[in-house]
């Protein structure tokens, strides 16, 4: 059908819509950054970038302690937060209006901290931010975490774990009935180190903090949460309308980084310098002496642990 005879016709509405997309540019602080942008298929990249076309018009960003609102904070906030709402769609977040990037840790009651969120505004430290999204499964995101604080606080104004609308009696008891099965299982799972919960147990400190931590882990350790605890992976398929499992299959440049560097990177590090100090030895090039053999590689072990501690990932602030 040729273009005029398109504009020609009513109504103009049933044209497709036309989706924004990312500039290749914004695409590459995605790569970079973002192990779960990466983990997403193509048709829900095209999505996501439409959505947060709408963020970045509708939210105003500010810094704390920076010169200026940088289009890595823009781009790498926006795509993580409107990940939540793929299915859910932008109303969710139609309240939101503000997002505040320190660059100091928060401190909040003396206690230092990643974020906190309102319906209209989120504040975020960056180093927690870019940590967060770079490893994608460590179970630690405070985008996510912070987001789904505003989504929970979306329908009623309450932090209290249940996102879903107050008129949805059925559904809400849904979740009080399976939030009250699993805080005492994350309780035991704190107290005894037999037993583990794939939801971390910051989970424990309020009644807000459940649902942004089982967000964490729906997106970040989906199929341990899906075989050790089925009912709450279903509950949050059911809400956010996702299914991360299937994700997997593309796993992220940065997860098998992850998985490399916390299974064999400190002792692959330690075996080859081992390695290498021995066949120095047996080449003569420096004495064979057991003492200096013995004491290399348990100095470059610890070097190995303070690289592992200064890289690896550090998601405890919340
Ligand atoms: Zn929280």
């Amino acid at each position: 059908m040729k273009r005029e005879q398109l504009l020609s016709e009513e109504p103009a509405a049933e044209l497709p819509p036309i989706l924004e997309q990312l500039t290749i540019g914004q695409r590459k602080i995605l790569i970079d950054h973002s192990a779960l942008y990466n983990r997403l298929p193509g048709d829900f990249k095209i999505r996501l970038e439409s959505l947060m076309h709408i963020f970045l018009r509708e939210v105003t960003f500010e810094v704390d302690g920076f010169s200026e609102v940088t289009e890595e904070m823009r781009i790498c906030v926006a795509a993580e937060a409107c990940v939540l709402i793929l299915h859910l769609g932008y109303d969710s977040y139609s309240q939101l209006r503000r997002v505040i990037i320190s660059k100091d840790v928060l401190k909040r009651d003396g206690k230092e901290c990643a974020g906190w969120a309102g319906r209209h505004e989120v504040t975020m430290y960056w180093d927690a931010c870019l940590d967060g999204m770079y490893w994608g499964s460590d179970n630690h995101n405070v985008i996510l975490h912070e987001f789904a604080h505003v989504l929970d606080q979306a329908d009623d104004a309450e932090a209290q774990s249940i996102p879903v609308a107050v008129d949805s009696v059925a559904e809400r008891k849904k979740w009080e009935e399976v939030i009250a099965c699993e805080y005492p299982k994350i309780q035991a799972a704190q107290a005894w180190l037999s037993l583990k919960h794939t939801i971390d147990k910051y989970a424990l400190t309020s009644n807000a903090e459940f649902f942004s931590c089982a967000t964490e882990s729906f997106f970040e350790r989906s199929r341990e949460l899906q075989i050790d605890h089925p009912e709450i992976y279903e509950l949050f398929q059911n809400y956010y309308g996702l299914d991360p499992v299937q994700w997997e299959e593309a796993k992220s440049r940065r997860d098998s980084q992850l998985t490399f560097i916390k299974t064999f990177g400190p002792l692959t590090f330690v075996a080859l310098v081992t390695g290498v100090v021995f066949l120095l030895g047996m080449s003569g090039i420096i004495p064979m002496a057991g003492i200096f053999c013995g004491f290399v590689p348990f100095a470059f072990l610890i070097l190995g642990i303070v690289y592992w501690y200064l890289l690896g990932p550090k998601g405890d602030l919340r």
